[in-house]
């Protein structure tokens, strides 16, 4: 289960959700919380953000430890934006460790994190193609399609949980999403966390970030809705 987080709201700079706070995905990559599947995520890691006057966000990952890249505390200090999402990542056992296996994905204005696991079969009939053979990968892909097609970013998450959600029952799919002006989530089979920090903005995480009180758990098979107004959850 790898550890995911995002901000929508007032600009701020990636360090944020990774350095900054005391149980931020820096630490989260080698001691997690909350985590149940796997103890350290350290197969890779990736951040995305909208910087000024671009359409598509920027996207860093490697398929390196996060602690291992010393590049990244400037380059996460300096990437700000109202929008950020960042992941590390815990390779599934089976699934490749390579930098095309990373999230966050991304394809146009999207950009897409998954924690969890599925059976490939149960997603591959869901795209036609996906950048690597790890299962992420073709949630992704699949996610992205319905994207393209013209569906809101929360129904292309909704359908592509429940329909591989409904094919493999031990599937894991929690994910996370942005297009730059609104975020959306899903739990299905692992914890996530909100953070409401009016009037500036939300976080979202796979686990609290710090010990500051307002985190709030997201019901296990829920859909959430983050935009400028703040958050709402659905039942999936
Ligand atoms: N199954 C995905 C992978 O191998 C996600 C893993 C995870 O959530 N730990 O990357």
């Amino acid at each position: 289960m790898c550890r995911h987080a995002a901000w929508l709201g007032q600009p701020r700079s990636l360090s944020s959700l990774i350095h900054d706070p005391e149980y931020g995905l820096l630490r989260q990559s080698y001691a997690p919380r909350l985590q149940r599947h796997g103890m350290i995520n350290a197969d890779g890691f990736g951040m995305g953000w909208y910087a000024e006057g671009r359409q598509a966000p920027v996207r860093y990952r490697r398929a390196v430890p996060i602690w291992g890249d010393a590049n990244v505390p400037a380059l996460a200090e300096s990437a700000g934006s109202h929008c950020l999402l960042a992941a590390v990542r815990s390779a599934t056992a089976g699934m490749p460790v390579e930098e095309s296996a990373t999230a966050p994905f991304t394809d146009g204005p999207w950009l897409l994190s998954h924690n969890g696991r599925v059976a490939r079969d149960a997603v591959r009939d869901l795209a036609d193609a996906a950048e690597s053979t790890c299962d992420s990968a073709w949630v992704a892909a699949a996610v992205f399609l319905r994207l393209r097609a013209g569906a809101a970013l929360g129904d292309a998450l909704a359908e592509v949980v429940s329909t591989a959600g409904a094919k493999d029952a031990e599937a894991r799919l929690n994910l996370l999403a942005a297009d730059g002006t609104s975020l959306a989530a899903t739990t299905w089979g692992d914890t996530l966390f909100l953070r409401a920090e009016a009037p500036s903005g939300t976080l979202v995480a796979s686990e609290p970030l710090d010990d500051r009180p307002g985190w709030h758990a997201v019901p296990e098979r829920s859909l959430v809705l983050v935009t400028p107004r703040g958050a709402e959850v659905l039942p999936l």
